[in-house]
C-alpha cells in the first residue's frame, strides 16, 4: 500500500504568493484548475484533452505549496465489493479530475500492479498523447468501427458514465490498482456508475460522439487525476502492458513542465506574424513550426498561437 501526503509547505507564505498571483490572473486558481481538469458539464472536449494558457497557468499554480511525503492523503484502494472507502476520497460522478493534486514534483514513487490488464480494443493508434498544436491531448486514440465492443482494462468500479461535451458518451473507471481509465466518444454506455466491472467486461460500444471527427476510442490512463501517456505503459500493437509493475514517479509527469513553460498569443485585428514574432521576442519561423502554419497563413482574429 503506497501512502502519499500532500501538504502546504508554509501556508502563510503560500497564501501571500497566491494573493499576489490572483491580482495578475483573471480567474481564481480553483476556476483555472477546473478548466485544466476538464470539469463537467461542458469542458472536457477533446478539451479536457486540450489545454490553453490558462490551464498551463493552473498547472504551475496547482503545484505551488504542495509537497509529497509520507502521510495525510492517500489514494484509496478497494476491492470488488465497493466498500465505503471508495466514496471517501473524490468519488465523484461528474468531474474527471476531482483530486486537485499535481504530481509533477512528487518525491515519492508508487508501484502499480499492471497484471490482469485487458486492452480495451484492438486497433491502430490514430492520435498520440501529447501536444496538438497549441493544445494538449491527454489520451491515445484508437481507430474502431461504430458498435465495436470496448472492454474494461482492469478490475474496478465505474465512477463516471455519462455524456460530456467533448468526450461524448464516456466512462471513467477507478481500478483496484490505483489507476483510473477513461473511454471516450462511445455510441452506447453499458455500465452505470458504482457498477463493479472486471477486466475484459464490455462496458461500452465504440462511436463518434462528442468532439470527434471519426469513430475512435479516446483512451486515457490517470493516476490521482494526473494523465499518463498510455503508450508509455502499454504496447498498443500487442495489447499488453510493457511491465508488470509500473513505477510512477515525477518523471511520469514531466510533460507538465513543458506545458507550464508554454506561452501563447491571441491574434488581434491588424496583427501580422512578423509583428507577433517581434512582440514576443521570437521569429516567424519558430512561430510557424510551433503552430504548424506557414508564413503566408492567414491568421484569424482570436486564434491562439503558441509562442514558446
Ligand atoms: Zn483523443
Amino acid at each position: 500500500m503506497q501512502v502519499m501526503k500532500f501538504k502546504p509547505v508554509d501556508k502563510s507564505g503560500v497564501s501571500l504568493v497566491m494573493a499576489a498571483l490572483m491580482l495578475v490572473w483573471p480567474a481564481s486558481a480553483q476556476e483555472l484548475s477546473e478548466v485544466e481538469d476538464g470539469t463537467e458539464p461542458d469542458e472536457p472536449t477533446e478539451t479536457e484533452e486540450f489545454f490553453d494558457v490558462d490551464e498551463a497557468a493552473s498547472e504551475s499554480m496547482g503545484d505551488m505549496g504542495l509537497v509529497l511525503d509520507e502521510g495525510t492523503w492517500r489514494m484509496p484502494r478497494f476491492c470488488d465489493s465497493l466498500p465505503e472507502a471508495c466514496y471517501n476520497d473524490s468519488w465523484d460522478h461528474f468531474v474527471v479530475n476531482p483530486y486537485d493534486k499535481n504530481l509533477m514534483n512528487m518525491t515519492d514513487s508508487v508501484n502499480i500492479d499492471m497484471t490482469g490488464y485487458c486492452h480495451p480494443i484492438a486497433g491502430y493508434v490514430t492520435s498520440k498523447f501529447g501536444f496538438r498544436r497549441y493544445r494538449f491531448h491527454y489520451g491515445t486514440d484508437v481507430k474502431l468501427n461504430v458498435g465495436d465492443s470496448i472492454r474494461a482494462s482492469f478490475d474496478g468500479v465505474v465512477r463516471i458514465s455519462k455524456n460530456g461535451y467533448g468526450y461524448g458518451n464516456y466512462i471513467l473507471i477507478r481500478h483496484n490498482n490505483g489507476l483510473e481509465t477513461i473511454y471516450g466518444h462511445c455510441s452506447k454506455l453499458l455500465v452505470a456508475v458504482d457498477s463493479t466491472v472486471h477486466a475484459g467486461d464490455v462496458i461500452a460500444l465504440g462511436g463518434n460522439t462528442g468532439r470527434s471527427t471519426g469513430p475512435h476510442l479516446h483512451f486515457e490512463v490517470r493516476y490521482v487525476g494526473n494523465a499518463i501517456d498510455p503508450q508509455s505503459i502499454i504496447d498498443f500493437e500487442t495489447g499488453q502492458p510493457k511491465t508488470e509493475q509500473l513505477e510512477i514517479t515525477a518523471t511520469t509527469f514531466k510533460y507538465k513542465k513543458e506545458i507550464a513553460s508554454m506561452a501563447f498569443y491571441t491574434v488581434r485585428k491588424g496583427d501580422t506574424l512578423s509583428g507577433i514574432a517581434k512582440k514576443r521576442h521570437t521569429t516567424v519561423s519558430k512561430l510557424c513550426k510551433l503552430n504548424g502554419i506557414k508564413p503566408t497563413t492567414i491568421l484569424k482574429i482570436g486564434r491562439r498561437l503558441r509562442c514558446s
